[in-house]
């Protein structure tokens, strides 16, 4: 009875013989310029995977999200989707990466596009997050493929968008038309930069809601005749300040979260805007009023411990104190968007099968983590209804979206061959 260890040192030796190949692979990832907003570069870069999956004998699709939320003719939403079967009947293991990449920033020593190496790191922007993982996935399927046997059940990759927006034209589109569901597929390994000793579980949960302040308007060197829609909204953020911050700071979570800074409830103001938009300096001074409107967009971060309800009714409790203690307070609030917090299963098939190759590979035991921001797992597990899925990928969560952003070779080979034995033991089921 073949078991995943019958051939396993020679794939994790073809693994390590294409130390240079993963590297240049995240080079050429970097270099296209798949930057979301607006979602640029899109097509080349699927087009660019597709074809080195069909040279390794994938059936290759490619899934335009025509109708989706983002497509358009002039940045079309293309996905690209592989898959091999093994000859024998059996499982489907996916890895799926995004291809998109936030824009640079500002901070950058080296270009961000050139996917420069240098003492063995390859930076650029997407380097860690998340082209070096992807990389990382081809190589460890090309190693289990170059070894020309037959094998249980199939193998798919997935290069996949706008995971930075929300997935909605990615892995959510996908996932509503079955490509992450089963029968088609059973686990499914998000090779994001969560560090290559990590099982990643899940995700903290997220709430976006915009508040808009109301004031009336008046003559700005005559305050006393209007209401200050930006005063207002000063009040609240006091009372964010020093009755809720606090209380969030109290709530501590069974989740794994890492940074340990995320081990709780977050909340961060995305954005402030009161009065007219200040003008550009050719044109002069701003109207002088009184605001008339002040709007916040808060980013809230929940636990598994919390519910959604929970999160919204105490900013609303907040406001609507607000409201009756503050004479000529008033205010509307628009939720904005919201994904529960997602946590798989400890004992599931994907997370036993990646702590055991993790030690076999690293030689040390596997770290259970959750992320403090959402990815697509969640597309996975609500709309495939996949339970058997997590993060799992080379990288260090905090270079992601940073200037100089760049991966580590070895943790890429590292956890390519942990993803090339995970795969198999998969594949071949639990013995050994
Ligand atoms: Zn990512």
């Amino acid at each position: 009875m073949p078991s995943h260890l019958t051939n396993l040192d020679a794939i994790l030796a073809a693994v390590e013989d294409r130390r240079g190949e993963v590297a240049s692979l995240t080079t050429d990832l970097i270099r296209f310029p798949t930057v979301n907003p607006p979602g640029d570069a899109y097509r080349p870069c699927a087009e660019f995977i597709g074809r080195r999956l069909q040279r390794a004998g994938f059936t290759v699709e490619y899934l335009r999200a025509e109708g989706a939320l983002g497509d358009s003719d002039s940045y079309p939403r293309t996905n690209v989707v592989g898959r091999i079967e093994g000859g024998q009947p059996g499982s489907t293991v996916h890895f799926n990466g995004h291809i998109d990449v936030v824009e640079p920033g500002n901070g950058w020593t080296l270009d961000p596009y050139a996917g420069t190496a240098r003492d063995g790191r390859i930076y650029g922007r997407g380097a860690c997050d998340m082209k070096g993982g992807i990389a990382a996935s081809l190589v460890a399927v090309e190693a289990i493929l170059a070894d020309g046997r037959s094998f249980p059940g199939a193998i798919e990759i997935s290069g996949t968008v706008d995971e930075e927006s929300g997935g909605y034209a990615g892995v959510a589109w996908l996932a509503k038309k079955g490509y992450f569901s089963p029968p088609r597929v059973d686990h499914v390994i998000i090779p994001e930069p969560l560090h290559k000793d990590c099982v990643c579980l899940g995700h903290r949960g997220v709430w976006w809601a915009e508040v808009e302040v109301k004031g009336h308007i008046a003559h700005g060197s005559m305050p006393f005749l209007g209401v200050s829609a930006i005063r207002n909204m000063a009040a609240f953020l006091a009372k964010v300040e020093t009755e809720l911050y606090p209380r969030l700071a109290q709530r501590r979570t069974a989740m794994p979260v890492i940074p340990e800074g995320a081990r709780q409830s977050t909340l961060n103001f995305n954005s402030l805007h009161g009065g007219l938009p200040e003008q550009p300096d050719e044109q002069g001074f701003p109207a002088a009023l009184v605001a008339d409107t002040c709007r916040l967009v808060l980013d809230r971060r929940y636990l598994m411990e919390e519910t959604e309800d929970e999160v919204r009714g105490e900013i609303v409790e907040l406001l609507d104190e607000l409201r009756r203690d503050r004479p000529e307070f008033d205010y509307t609030m628009r939720e904005l968007w919201s994904v529960p917090p997602t946590m798989t299963a400890e004992d599931a098939p994907v997370v036993r099968a990646l702590d055991r190759e993790i030690e076999r590979v690293l030689g040390k035991a596997a770290r259970h983590v959750a992320s403090p921001g959402t990815y697509d797992q969640k597309h996975v597990m609500r709309i495939g209804e996949l339970r058997d899925c997590v993060a799992y990928g080379p990288g260090q969560l905090e270079l992601a979206h940073q200037p100089d952003e760049f991966i580590e070779i070895d943790d890429m080979v590292d956890s390519a061959k942990v993803m090339a034995a995970t795969t198999l033991r998969l594949l071949y089921g639990e013995a050994a």
